[in-house]
């Protein structure tokens, strides 16, 4: 099966193509056009399965397609680590690069300023770290009630990691009528019930 079965615009192809992936991995043929539809997922995958790919595609896509630019992030990608959240970024980048979409990274470990800045400029796509963020919605810098696209990655390591409820706490925060898709490499309890209490009839992919 090639890319151009599942839905992904043009632009978006060429940056694929740019990138030497000639077939989509199985994370990715399976979630990329549920995302596009609109739908929860569950996606059980390991880093090295192409998963990051299976959602920043198409939420480059639902981005550049949907709505127009928002002041407030209309999409929040949460990952465990500073590294994960760069690499997500990264591939952002890489993968949007033929698109006008723009992106604010806050991590901890790094001074306020920047990402203030970002902020201020207003972003399509907000990737953080689950600390961060929340210091700066008590700053006030961030209002999230406008996310109508979260991304969990990594929720097996949210949980080792002992932030679970700060993904709770940010959960809550969020659009209600928000498209929720999360990544982990296990379906540990405490993920389940996450998942049960924050994800819409989320279809179970697993690979
Ligand atoms: P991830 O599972 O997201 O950490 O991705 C693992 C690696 O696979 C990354 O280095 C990606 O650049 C690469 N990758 C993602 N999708 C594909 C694909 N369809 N074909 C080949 N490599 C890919």
């Amino acid at each position: 099966m090639s890319f151009h079965a599942l839905g992904l615009s043009d632009e978006l192809l060429a940056a694929v193509e740019d990138s030497g992936y000639t077939e989509p991995t199985a994370i990715q043929r399976q979630a990329i056009p549920l995302v596009l539809m609109g739908r929860d997922i569950i996606g059980v995958a390991q880093t090295g399965t192409g998963k990051t790919a299976s959602f920043v595609l198409p939420l480059i896509d639902i981005l550049a397609h949907g709505r127009g630019r928002a002041r407030m992030p209309r999409s929040l990608i949460i990952a465990p680590t500073r590294e994960l959240a760069d690499q997500v970024a990264q591939n952002f980048l890489k993968y949007g690069k033929n698109h006008n979409l723009s992106m604010a990274l806050l991590i901890g470990g790094v001074g306020f300023g920047d990402q203030d800045k970002a902020l201020e400029k207003g972003v399509d796509v907000l990737i953080a770290t689950p600390g961060r963020l929340l210091d700066q919605f008590e700053r006030g810098k961030i209002l999230l009630s406008g996310v109508d696209i979260l991304v969990i990655d990594e929720a097996d390591r949210m949980l080792d990691m002992g932030f679970i409820p700060d993904v709770e706490r940010i959960c809550s925060l969020l659009g209600p009528n928000r498209q929720s898709l999360l990544f982990s490499a296990t379906m540990a309890a405490p993920i389940k019930k996450l998942a049960d209490r924050f994800l819409k009839d989320p279809r179970m992919i697993e690979v």
